[in-house]
């Protein structure tokens, strides 16, 4: 069985190739986009950073 691959951008999910031509996070637009923005970066690492505070 193929592992699941994470979401980078929503985190705690399962990537849902929700992006239209995305294959998985490796070539997802919307990941490409904020990891290319710092600011974007930024908050997802405070996402991140909530998100593993909460479980
Ligand atoms: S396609 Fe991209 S944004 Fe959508 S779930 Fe997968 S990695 Fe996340």
């Amino acid at each position: 069985m193929q592992p699941v691959p994470k979401c980078p951008v929503r985190p705690g999910d399962a990537c849902s190739l929700c992006q239209p031509g995305a294959h998985g996070p490796e070539d997802c637009g919307l990941v490409w986009l904020v990891m290319s923005d710092p600011d974007l970066r930024e908050q997802l690492a405070v996402l991140r950073r909530e998100a593993l505070a909460g479980r």
